[in-house]
């Protein structure tokens, strides 16, 4: 429920209320607005009932709230959240982030050379999967734990904070240890324990969309981390599937002004997922900034060609340093 209060409300007559909800056993959220305080409850699993607040002064309005998330609504949260991953800002309105690096960590030598190239363009967090969700048991399934340490240590030499998969609870604690910020991949979009696990460590999360999640979904998947303590969470849309097959995905580009309306937690846009061709990475990036994206998540690899994951919807070297000289003309 979200009680409105009117615009003269008394700080007397905001505290009554205050009392009111706390005597339910419920957690009342004051949030200050421009024009009036409205006070969030939280912590109730049913309907709440009118009748205590029907005659309390000050009141303006009871709104009840149906939808499966509340504190990632910006009903709940004034303001917009920014996410600080290491040196990195995310967050609606700041200048883009480009979050850049290989699908899947290879070797040191491969997430080395990139890491290097993509923090020379300007990118401002190093990505690459240690652990990966792939398709097929019989494809590569990433370095593990080794991975990690490559990783970590590319970071370490260029100095960006770094991003990687948890597909499993047990390997939280290990992986929170030397990443900046975690990844719960699409996959696992609604693995509700390993999201309640997520939200119990004091780290940064992407969390991808769900191929086939609605955005009430993929809003309540967050919900679930950010109620366990942890609102540091940034959101990111790799492409759904729909009945058109003509490239991996489809780049549901529309969340982005969708959601900055509904949510203060930060979208950024993954349109290597989503096209499956690198050929597209550098307009539909373009196009994400110009619609609002925070940032946006891009596979890099030194020999594409060569890649054990993402091969084709992987830019080079060469090519990340174009998408960001075009994403900075774009931006101009
Ligand atoms: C990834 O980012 O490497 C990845 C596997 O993405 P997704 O979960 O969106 O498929
Ligand atoms: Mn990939």
């Amino acid at each position: 429920m979200l009680i409105v209060m009117e615009h003269g409300a008394t700080p007397e007559q905001i505290e009554t209320v205050v009392q009111a909800v706390r005597r339910l056993g419920l957690a009342p959220q004051p949030i200050p607005g421009e024009n009036r305080v409205a006070i969030g409850v939280l912590g109730n699993q049913g309907y709440v009932a009118d009748e205590p607040f029907r005659d309390l002064p000050g009141i303006q309005e009871l709104i009840h709230v149906t939808k499966p998330y509340k504190l990632v609504s910006r009903d709940f949260h004034p303001g917009e959240s920014v996410i600080a991953v290491g040196t990195a800002r995310v967050g609606w309105g700041l200048p883009p982030v480009a979050i850049a690096g290989p699908c899947t960590v290879e070797s040191r030598e491969q997430v080395r050379a990139t890491a290097k190239a993509v923090k020379a363009a300007g990118a401002g967090i190093l990505r690459g999967g240690a652990f990966k969700p792939r398709t097929g048991p019989h494809s590569f399934q990433g370095l593990g734990y080794e991975g990690l340490d490559y990783l970590a240590e590319a970071g370490r030499e260029v100095g960006l904070p770094i991003v990687t998969e948890v597909m499993r609870i047990d390997q939280l604690e290990r992986v929170a240890a030397v990443a900046d910020c975690l990844q719960i991949g699409a996959r696992n979009m609604q693995n509700f324990d390993l999201l309640k696990e997520v939200g119990r460590v004091g780290k940064p999360v992407v969390l991808k969309r769900g191929v086939s999640a609605t955005l009430e979904e993929f809003l309540a998947a967050a919900e679930y981390i950010v109620i366990e303590g942890n609102p540091n969470v940034i959101l990111c849309e790799r492409g759904i599937r729909t009945f058109e097959r003509a490239l991996r995905n489809t780049l549901d580009l529309a969340v982005v002004p969708y959601l900055r309306q509904v949510t203060h937690l930060p979208v950024v846009v993954d349109p290597s997922h989503a096209l499956g061709r690198r050929d597209l990475v550098i307009p539909m990036s373009k196009a994400a900034i110009v619609v609002g994206a925070a940032g946006v998540m891009v596979e890099v690899h030194p020999d594409p060609a060569r890649a054990l994951c993402d091969g084709p919807q992987s830019l080079d070297l060469a090519g990340f340093a174009q998408l960001m000289a075009e994403l900075r003309a774009a931006r101009a």
